[in-house]
């Protein structure tokens, strides 16, 4: 599904990516922990071309975005990166809704302005989301009106009404009181049971370890470590992993 290699991205000749690589397949939910500075958000906002990679390969589906060339990577045109990021949502650690709109509006935005998709057409997939999340009473409520793990579920339904094949979360929780967190993380998991393919930036080691396929420890701009979550909290290898884990119980 997702395939990166020898990723290197500077920002003002400062390297913060030194060489990634990574593969997630069909229906993995990769989890990417690490200290604060590793690169762990500059990673997925590469993936998404928030940020333009410096030099390496980034495939989404068995296509082409960037391909490096000579020590350069060099995208594919607009045209093609927009259809290929066409595949992939992304849900950060603030819920940027649209607080002007209603959360059913919200829901069908994207779609039928980006994806010019039928009202009739999107209203029911927008509504069943909502069901699922269990907050469909609050269709016609405006976000500030929503706590923020109901505003954060309401991104993450926002997100899942344009169909991605890929979800990409950036901390989705961090910004949230612990029983809020819940709510959020069910939300997640609940993804995860209906094989969708996710990469998860997270501090929270119980969803690393009970809902990821793989966990990547992440340290100064490198993959220190990958393992499935048995292996990786109960056996980690390297000295840096060991030492993170360590003061994250
Ligand atoms: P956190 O856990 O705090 O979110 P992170 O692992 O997500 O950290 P990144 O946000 O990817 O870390 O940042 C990696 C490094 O790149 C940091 O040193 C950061 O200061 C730097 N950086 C990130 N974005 C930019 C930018 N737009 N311009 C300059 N430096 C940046
Ligand atoms: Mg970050």
């Amino acid at each position: 599904m997702i395939q990166m290699d020898n990723i290197y991205k500077s920002f003002n000749t400062v390297p913060v990516l030194k060489g990634i690589s990574l593969e997630v397949k069909k229906s993995e939910v990769l989890a990417v922990i690490g200290p604060s500075g590793s690169g762990k958000s500059t990673l997925l906002r590469c993936l998404n071309t928030l940020e333009t990679i410096d030099d390496g390969t980034i495939k989404i589906k068995d296509e082409y975005l960037a391909k490096s060339v000579d020590h350069k990577a060099v995208y594919v045109d607009k045209k093609a990166q927009k259809r290929i990021l066409g595949h992939m949502c992304m849900v950060f650690q603030q819920f940027n809704l649209f607080p002007h709109m209603t959360v059913l509006e919200n829901l069908l935005e994207a779609p039928i302005h980006v994806k010019k998709m039928a009202k009739t057409e999107v209203l029911p997939i927008a509504e069943e989301l909502l069901r699922k999340i269990g907050l469909f009473a609050k269709k016609d409520a405006f976000p500030s009106r929503l706590s923020g793990g109901q505003q954060q579920r309401v991104a993450i339904a926002r997100a899942l009404c344009m169909s991605p094949d890929i979800m990409l979360f950036d901390e989705p929780t961090s910004a949230l009181d612990p029983e809020l967190t819940v709510g959020v993380l069910n939300t997640m998991r609940q993804l995860a049971e209906e094989q969708m393919t996710m990469i998860v930036v997270t501090h929270e080691m119980g969803f690393a370890h009970d809902a990821a396929n793989n966990v990547i420890f992440m340290a100064d701009g490198n993959i220190i470590e990958k393992a499935p979550p048995q292996d990786f909290f109960n056996n980690p290898q390297e000295e840096r992993t060991k030492s993170f884990l360590k003061n994250m119980l």
